[in-house]
Order: C-alpha cells, then sequence, then structure tokens
C-alpha cells in the first residue's frame, strides 16, 4: 500500500474532494464513511444551491475558490455539468454598497480575479428582472457560478473509488480509538476500521466528531433559509437551469438563482438561529433530512417583500418550497483545517463552503502527503489559530451568531467585534480608560489605537485627513491624534501597551539547539543576546517573525505573532523532554518605552547601565525599575531608541505607575496603535499575516539578513539552497503615493501601464516623512526604486512609486544612540 491507513468522516462537497485529491496524489489505502446515502447523504452539501462568489478580502479564500471553479468546471456525470458558469452579480441599491462593490472589485482584480463594477444599465441587461428604479451598480465577476453540489460529490466520489478508494455508505462512525497520542481505529456501525489518519470532514456534526478525540472544534450550525418559488412568468419556458448570473443583493441580506423558470432565495436577514450539534436528528429520524429543519414562513415575510421589490416579475410566482438548512459557522468566518494540537493523526477540514471545498480539497490532500500546503496560505484557516477564549463555548455560539448576522455587511478591516467585550485587559487598562484610549480589539485584547488624553498634541501641527475626507474609509477607526502621536515619539518619548504580543518561554538543556534547529537565525549565542529570526515552513515559507532572547543558558523568551508558532514550536520538540515550551503571555505584560528620551526615563529608575555600551542594541537583561523587576530587551518596532519592558502581569500597574511618574517631567505619553503602525512602516519592519505569509521567502520579504546559511541544519533551510535577493521573482516593495491625501488600506491592486501585477499588503501615513505609504509585493522587474506604479483605490488610480528602504533613518543612528 501506499501511503498511510486513511479514513475519512463524511462524504459532503469537502470529504468528496479529499477523497479524490489524495487518491490522485497516491495514497491508495483510504475509506471514506458516510452515516448517510451517497450521492445525498444529509449534510448541507445535499441541499446547497451551489452559489458560488468568488470574491473576498481573503487572497486564500479567493484562491480556494478560483480552484474550486475550475475543477468543478472539469468534471461531469455522465455528461451532465457540475459548474454552470453563469457569472455572478452582486447589486448595489445604496450608496456605501457602490463604495463597497469597488472595494470588493479590487480584491478580485488584486487576487487574479476577473471583476468590474457595472453600471445599471448593465446589471439590467445582464438580469434583466431586476428593477431598474433599485439597482445603482454592480459587480460583475463572469467566471462565478454555480457548483452542483451533489454532482460535484458524485463525480469525485466516483473517480476516487475508481483509484481504489473504499466508499462506506450508510455506516455511522461512533467512536475514534487513539493510543500513545495517536488515531489507532474508527469504530464505525458497519465494525473497526484500523486508521492511522482520520481527517473529520463531518460538516455540521464536526464537533461531534472531533469531541470523539476531546478535541473542541469552535464551530456552531445555524439555520439559513432557502425558498423556491413557482413559476415565475418572466422565466417561462427557460429549458436551461440557470442562464442569467447568479444575483447577491447584500443590502437586503439575499441572494438568489435560477432553476429553469424558478427562482432560488437565500436569506441571511433573519433571527440566528444556532442548533446544539447533539439536537441535529439522525438520518433514519429526519423527516427529510438531518440538515434540513421546516421552514419557518414568518421569518422569511421581509426576504419576499423585499424580494418582489427588487425583482418585481417574482410577484406574479408564489412560494413553493423552503427549507431552514444547517450549515457551520464560526468565531471569524473562516474555515477549520489542519491537525489537533494533542492527537497525531486526527485531522479537521470544516466549515467550509461548496465554494472552497475542491480548494480545500486540495490543500489538504498536500498537507497530508507533502507535510505542507504548496497551493494556498492556510495560516487564516489553521484550526490551531485560536486562543483559550475563542474555544469558549458561550463565545463560540455567540460569535457564530453574530457572524450570520453580519454575513453581507460591509465592514471595516479594523472594525472589532461589539460582544464579548472587554475580554482580555492589560493591567494598564484602568490607567488607558483614564486617558481616553479608544481601543480596538486584538485576539481578545482591548488594545488602544490612539488616546484622546492627547489631543493637545495636535496644537501646531497639521495632520493630513485621508483622502480629505472625514467618510473615507481610511479615515474611519482613524484620529489625527495618531499622528500626532507618531511624530512626538519620534520628538520626545512614549509608552506603548505590547502585551497583546505572544511571548512564549522555551526552557530545558535541549532549548538552544531547539530553537537553532526551528530558526534561520544563530540563536545560541551569549545570555543576554536578542535575535530576530524567522521561521520557515518545510519548503522555506515564512511561518512567522520572531525575536529570541536568551535570559539564561537554558531559558529562551520568543515574541511571537500567534498561536499558530507556539503550536509550530510544540508539534517540533525533541522527543527525549529535553525542551519545554510556555506560553507566558497571559501572565506577563510589556510596555515599549521608545523616543530619544527613553534612556532619561529609565535610566535613574535603575541602578544598572543602560547607555549605549551599557546595554547595546538587541540586547537585554534583567533589572529592577524601583519595585518592579524587568526583563528589558533593547529592540525597537518604531525606530527610536528604547526598551521592551517585560514584567508579570500583578506587578503591571506598577510599572507603568513608575515609568509614568519618572516620565512625565520628560514629557512621556501613552501612545497607540494607530502612530506605532505608522511608525513601523516608515521603518519597514515588516508585519506576519499581512505583509509576508508562508507563500514569501525570506529573500523575496526582504528578511534575507535574517538567515543565517552555514549556521548548521535549519526548518526549510534546505528548500533556500540557490534562492537569494537576486533571484526572486518578486518582492515586497514600500511604495510612496505621489499625492500625500492618498492614504490606502491594504489589498489594493497595483496596475504597470493597466495591467494589474502585485497588491498592497500594508498602508499607512509616515507622519516623520510626510508622504502616504504603502508595501506591496510586485514582480521583481517591477520592483527597483523609482519604478512607477498605479494602485486602485476605490476605482481610482493613483500614482505611486517604488522607493528605496527605509524610509526613515536608514543609517539606524536613531535607535543605536
Ligand atoms: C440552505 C443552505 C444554502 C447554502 N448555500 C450555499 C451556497 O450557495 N454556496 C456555498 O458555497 N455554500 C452554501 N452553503 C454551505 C454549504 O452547503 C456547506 O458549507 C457545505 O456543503 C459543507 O460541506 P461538508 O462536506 O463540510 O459538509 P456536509 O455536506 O454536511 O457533509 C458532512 C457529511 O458528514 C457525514 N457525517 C457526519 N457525522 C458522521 C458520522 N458520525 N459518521 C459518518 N458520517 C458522518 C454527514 O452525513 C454528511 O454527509 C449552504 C448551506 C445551506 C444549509
Amino acid at each position: 500500500m501506499v501511503g498511510p491507513q486513511v479514513v475519512i468522516v463524511g462524504a459532503g462537497v469537502v470529504g468528496a474532494a479529499l477523497a479524490d485529491e489524495l487518491s490522485a496524489r497516491g495514497w491508495n489505502d483510504i475509506t471514506l464513511v458516510d452515516q448517510g446515502p451517497l450521492p445525498e447523504p444529509g449534510g448541507s452539501s445535499s441541499h446547497a444551491p451551489g452559489l458560488v462568489f468568488q470574491t473576498s478580502g481573503s487572497k486564500t479564500m479567493a484562491e480556494l475558490a478560483r480552484y474550486t471553479v475550475e475543477k468543478l468546471c472539469s468534471l461531469d456525470v455522465a455528461g451532465e455539468p457540475c459548474f454552470l458558469q453563469v457569472g455572478g452579480l452582486e447589486v448595489a441599491t445604496s450608496p456605501a454598497r457602490v463604495a463597497e462593490l469597488h472595494r470588493r472589485a479590487a480584491w478580485a482584480t488584486a487576487w487574479g480575479i476577473e471583476a468590474r463594477v457595472v453600471d445599471t444599465d448593465e446589471c439590467l441587461r445582464l438580469v434583466p428582472m431586476l428593477d431598474r428604479d433599485r439597482v445603482l451598480a454592480g459587480l460583475h465577476v463572469p467566471t462565478d457560478g454555480l457548483a452542483k453540489a451533489v454532482r460535484a460529490v458524485q463525480a469525485q466520489v466516483e473517480r476516487a473509488a475508481s483509484r481504489g478508494v473504499r466508499v462506506l455508505e450508510r455506516t455511522e462512525v461512533l467512536d475514534i480509538r487513539t493510543e500513545d497520542g495517536k488515531v489507532s481505529a474508527v469504530v464505525t456501525s458497519a465494525g473497526e476500521l484500523p486508521a492511522e489518519i482520520v481527517v473529520c470532514c463531518a460538516g455540521i456534526w464536526g464537533p461531534k466528531v472531533a469531541g470523539m478525540v476531546g478535541m473542541t472544534l469552535p464551530l456552531v450550525p445555524l439555520a439559513h433559509q432557502l425558498a423556491w418559488t413557482g413559476q415565475v412568468p418572466a422565466l417561462a419556458g427557460q429549458i436551461e437551469e440557470a442562464v442569467r448570473p447568479i444575483l447577491r443583493h447584500q443590502d437586503g441580506d439575499l441572494y438568489y438563482r435560477e432553476r429553469f423558470d424558478t427562482v432560488g432565495i437565500g436569506y441571511y436577514g433573519h433571527r440566528p438561529m444556532p442548533v446544539g450539534v447533539t439536537d441535529i436528528l439522525s438520518v433514519d429520524d429526519a423527516e427529510v433530512m438531518p440538515s434540513v429543519q421546516p421552514f419557518t414562513e414568518e421569518d422569511f415575510a421581509e426576504a419576499w417583500r423585499e424580494t418582489n421589490s427588487l425583482l418585481p416579475g417574482t410577484a406574479d410566482a408564489k412560494i413553493e418550497e423552503g427549507i431552514n438548512g444547517l450549515f457551520s459557522f464560526t468565531t471569524d468566518d473562516m474555515p477549520l483545517l489542519g491537525e489537533s494540537p494533542e492527537v497525531k493523526g486526527f485531522w479537521v477540514a470544516e466549515a467550509v463552503w461548496v465554494t472552497h471545498s475542491a480548494g480545500v480539497g486540495r490543500a489538504m490532500a498536500e498537507w497530508l502527503v507533502d507535510g505542507h500546503c504548496t497551493s494556498f496560505d492556510l495560516h487564516a484557516c489553521d484550526v490551531n489559530r485560536f486562543e483559550q477564549h475563542h474555544l469558549a463555548p458561550d463565545y463560540v455560539v455567540a460569535r457564530g451568531c453574530q457572524n450570520f448576522v453580519e454575513i453581507y455587511d460591509i465592514k471595516h478591516p479594523l472594525q472589532p467585534m461589539e460582544e464579548p467585550r472587554p475580554l482580555r485587559t492589560s493591567p494598564f487598562y484602568q490607567r488607558q480608560r483614564e486617558l481616553g484610549a479608544f481601543f480596538l480589539e486584538a485576539n481578545g485584547w482591548e488594545r488602544p489605537h490612539w488616546y484622546e488624553a492627547n489631543a493637545g498634541l495636535l496644537d501646531g501641527r497639521e495632520i493630513e485627513v485621508p483622502n480629505n475626507s472625514p467618510d473615507d474609509w481610511a479615515a474611519r477607526y482613524w484620529s489625527p491624534i495618531g499622528g500626532a502621536e507618531a511624530q512626538y515619539t519620534r520628538e520626545a518619548v512614549a509608552m506603548y501597551d505590547m502585551s497583546a504580543l505572544k511571548h512564549l518561554e522555551v526552557s530545558g538543556p535541549g532549548a538552544a539547539a531547539f530553537l537553532n534547529r526551528m530558526c534561520t537565525g544563530s540563536v545560541d549565542k551569549s545570555v543576554g543576546s536578542v535575535t530576530y529570526t524567522l521561521l520557515l515552513d518545510v519548503d522555506g515559507g515564512i511561518r512567522g517573525d520572531v525575536t529570541v532572547a536568551r535570559l539564561a543558558r537554558e531559558k529562551f523568551q520568543v515574541g511571537a505573532n500567534g498561536n499558530l508558532d507556539l503550536d509550530w514550536l510544540r508539534r517540533h520538540l525533541p522527543a527525549d523532554g529535553s525542551v519545554a515550551v510556555h506560553d507566558v503571555t497571559p501572565g506577563t505584560c510589556c510596555i515599549g518605552l521608545w523616543g530619544p528620551r527613553a534612556r532619561d526615563v529609565l535610566q535613574p529608575l535603575t541602578g544598572d547601565d543602560f547607555s549605549a555600551t551599557g546595554l547595546k542594541y538587541f540586547r537585554g537583561r534583567r533589572t529592577y525599575l524601583g519595585n518592579v523587576p524587568v526583563t528589558a530587551l533593547r529592540l525597537s518596532y518604531v525606530g527610536e531608541l528604547g526598551w521592551e519592558l517585560y514584567t508579570t502581569a500583578d506587578l503591571g500597574g506598577r510599572l507603568w505607575d513608575t515609568l509614568w511618574e519618572a516620565g512625565r517631567p520628560l514629557g512621556v505619553i501613552a501612545a497607540g496603535r494607530s502612530a506605532f503602525n505608522s511608525l513601523r512602516l516608515e521603518k519597514g519592519y515588516r508585519s506576519w499575516g499581512a505583509d509576508m505569509t508562508t507563500e514569501h521567502n525570506p529573500y523575496e520579504t526582504g528578511l534575507g539578513f535574517a538567515v543565517r546559511r552555514g549556521k548548521g541544519a535549519f526548518t526549510g533551510g534546505e528548500a533556500l539552497a540557490g534562492v537569494d535577493e537576486a533571484n526572486v521573482a518578486r518582492r515586497l516593495v514600500p511604495l510612496l503615493l505621489d499625492d500625500r491625501e492618498t492614504v490606502l488600506l491594504g489589498k489594493e491592486p497595483v496596475f504597470v501601464s493597466s495591467t494589474p501585477v502585485g497588491y498592497v499588503t500594508s498602508a499607512a501615513y509616515g507622519y516623520t516623512i510626510d508622504r502616504s505609504i504603502a508595501y506591496a509585493w510586485l514582480p521583481a522587474e517591477h520592483s527597483a526604486p523609482g519604478a512607477r506604479v498605479e494602485v486602485e483605490y476605490f476605482g481610482r488610480r493613483a500614482p505611486a512609486t517604488v522607493a528605496a528602504e527605509p524610509l526613515f533613518d536608514p543609517d539606524m543612528s536613531r535607535i543605536r544612540r
């Protein structure tokens, strides 16, 4: 046999796609099990109307959708297609939605999907039934369309079966056995199946199946209304299943598709209807199928009124059938993919729409067979991304329901969740409130964006309103105070709350060797050293950028990006127990004290030498600031002299007050994330997840300096053989917008001679250099300083120039002073 013994639980679109993709890669000991009859076993795929709108703010989701479209277009069952490529049209009935369609068009272009905003006439040409007086504009994506979900299941299962995959229908998985922390067998209603790998593709039943190995899956099934009209006279005589684009009317929480001369109507405007996983009926007990609940007509009344208004022709028809169909919602609207953190061999591919199903099948197959996924960056889908509070049942239901309510809302990238808040607060929270902090939320943490107490700093400064308009997108969750805080940090000194950054403690006799193997840099240096380094995937893609501080011979503090770094390190711990990794974030806090006067604030508080030679740049030490024991690391993410000062959470309040009292005579302020982001872009400091991901290698990202070749073997090192700055095909580079008023959001497409060639990752106004900055991925041939490009922002093109970096203090004189 080639490949391990695999059992896939669930033969909906996801399980079927995975069986197909795994068997295509040569694994041939695969069993696909479903409790229901195939090809309609009764899960969400069995009744999904199959609308595929590929456009998404997430590059990964758009790419998963694009692959799904490509694959389904190539599949058929007895000559009947699995995809009807009729195109997609999203219409706007409000000015805000028109702007949003431009934003979405830009995403599509950035991710390589053809899309354009069209006028009312074109909308009516595409979908004649629309009411001309309601529609202001539309977003047309010609390659969108209808996935025939049941047919896609059948085609992929049959192809997998033809390659030897065993398919067990009407077979329920009752339990999963483990031995020594690994899966060993799957107990089914038809007997036991030995298994080295189990992949849970159980859709809404996912939490139940994952629960069999003790894994909490943050997913909640919610009912969503889908209704079908009888014959619509305006469509009478239509002999093809669908000819006009699928239609989305997000202002009304509605979507539509044709089915011959009838119309399918999906609605998200009703109250959230969560269902407990244990309350889902069995295949035998369910009247229609387990994922179908009775249609509650009263919840649909508004949808029908709105439909008759937008598509007046439907008023001549009646609703003939309807369901409240169940499918999965998650806390952040993203799928759950990957291996359990505790049970080896137990994998999940959950909360996946039909839209992304074949892409997810491919992603999972690559991950399983090759050990990593090369085609897609999956970090935002990884099931190990969550913090502990994300798994609380109340949180899962509350966020799932809210995501249902907001599914078609126009959301700003900085828009924080409203409930439950506050969840995680640093010990500085009370002081920050006293200073009028405007809080946003990061991974559950309340994080100040700016402080109203600093309004006085605006006197004598001119801070531009982005795009000259307080209503502009870049001017939301924004205040000129943030700009003043940024400038003031470079002039004097500011305190930044850095507690939300993940910090890990790596300790034990094997810690140095372990970290040296995991990181691109050399971290086995003297006690007190701090190293900026990268964690790479086996293919050389960047999994994270971290700072590794050696606090003692056998103890390191790792400043990480999130839970995925913790998970990655844990998965690679040596089996001999010589290294331990702990997440110390919740019990610690951190203040970044930065600015030219930082030393004047700090030095009088300690007997230790914090002079330029006493504690050099990228060195750290333990010390006391008054009564507070701290770990001081001489680092700066803002490009100014200063230290990250860590202490335990219980002493955080005292640390804040100590620095504040010492700093007031020197004019210390508290500053927020808005200033921080501007300062970091002036210095070109990359933010993992936004600027770079697993898709990018260190050299194209401009982080080749963090790779120490020749230091010995490290994860991802082999994949970098032959790669260097000179021969990369693309680069992450700073752009300076020609016009000072244009401030971008991120994710905008970048054009050279009217051809989209790249996309923006992060953007902010640089308040010191007084220019609007955007970082962007560009093909190497367009990445040299001086190259001219254009960036699309809400339908207009803004000229920009590639700049040399860093944009500020290139000789590092400020940070090393
Ligand atoms: C009304 C409605 C409309 C939708 N419209 C769209 C749309 O237009 N576009 C879109 O992209 N998505 C749509 N969706 C979402 C989409 O249908 C789902 O996200 C998708 O079908 C999930 O596929 P799946 O394979 O993960 O799950 P499922 O199709 O639910 O498959 C899971 C399978 O696991 C099996 N299973 C579970 N537990 C066990 C067990 N213990 N033993 C054995 N077998 C088990 C089940 O029988 C089931 O067949 C819609 C959903 C609904 C409800």
